[in-house]
């Protein structure tokens, strides 16, 4: 499903992409309201896709390339693309909700990893410094730079702390397909791969490990792990490629308003 070639957007296509993407930051906020200890994925992933369609939308994952649910919920050792299910959410869990939205015909694809309950301190740290990897990267992300300048500032950055940097899995180019050229990888070398150019809209996703970066699937053909078995995070956001400065359409504004209140 991914296109063989670039897919330049204009102005218009990038305020649907806009819009698709803010409400997958909304959805994620009201997953954020009652994402505690005790709560199923499914019931997670229930609101996500009810809040998704009140909002005129459909679920940007479900049935894509087979996935069944709206969202892809990874918990601890789970890096990506996790089933939705009856597994009760426990204190001390990270958990990446990656959540995609089809709106107007564009989509959005954004993800947060949360911290529930009492977790311990070094992990709370994979999950800021991930975070904060990918803010580095998207200064990269600007007309004239190529995809290798936005790899090397998470990988450098990442690297610093002994983190792994999932190799295996990438950020890709986003707009009416989910998964469009260039792939927008989380390790690289400046001055390599793709040149941004403005029209472009890529999503930058940095999924980092606390220990090694090697990745296995599991039987249900779906959810990616650590095979160290170690926590994995992992944040992303779509990017509108400008001169100058990137601009980011989704937002965790939403979701972080939510976490200051609890
Ligand atoms: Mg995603
Ligand atoms: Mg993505």
């Amino acid at each position: 499903m991914e296109r063989d070639s670039i897919q330049y957007k204009t102005e218009e296509e990038i305020e649907l992409l806009r819009e698709s993407s803010l409400l997958v930051g909304k959805t994620l906020a009201e997953v954020a309201k009652i994402l505690k200890p005790g709560v199923s994925t499914k019931t997670l992933d229930e609101l996500a896709e009810t809040f998704i369609r009140d909002n005129g939308a459909v679920p940007g994952f479900k049935g894509y390339g087979g996935f069944p649910a709206t969202l892809c919920i990874s918990i601890n050792d789970e890096v990506v693309h996790g089933i939705p299910g009856d597994r009760l959410i426990q204190d001390g869990d990270v958990v990446s909700i990656d959540c995609g939205t089809l709106k107007n015909g564009f989509y959005g694809d954004s993800a947060y990893t949360f911290a529930v309950g009492n977790v311990r301190e070094e992990v709370r740290l994979l999950l800021q410094r991930t975070k904060d990897s990918l803010y580095l990267g998207i200064e990269q992300a600007v007309a004239g730079k190529r995809v290798g300048d936005i790899g090397y500032a998470v990988q450098s950055y990442c690297e610093k702390f002994g983190y792994g940097i999932v190799r295996d899995l990438v950020g890709h180019g986003v707009g009416k397909n989910l998964h469009e050229k260039p792939e927008v990888p989380n390790f690289g070398r400046r001055g390599t791969g793709a040149k941004l150019r403005e029209g472009m809209v890529i999503a930058i996703e940095p999924m980092v490990t606390l220990g090694d970066y090697n990745i296995k699937q599991d039987a249900d053909g779906w959810t990616i792990r650590t095979i160290d078995g170690l926590p994995a995070a992992h944040f992303e956001h779509d990017i509108a490629i400008r001169h100058g400065k990137a601009e980011v359409l989704s937002t965790f504004s939403y979701i972080e308003e939510v976490l200051k209140k609890q």
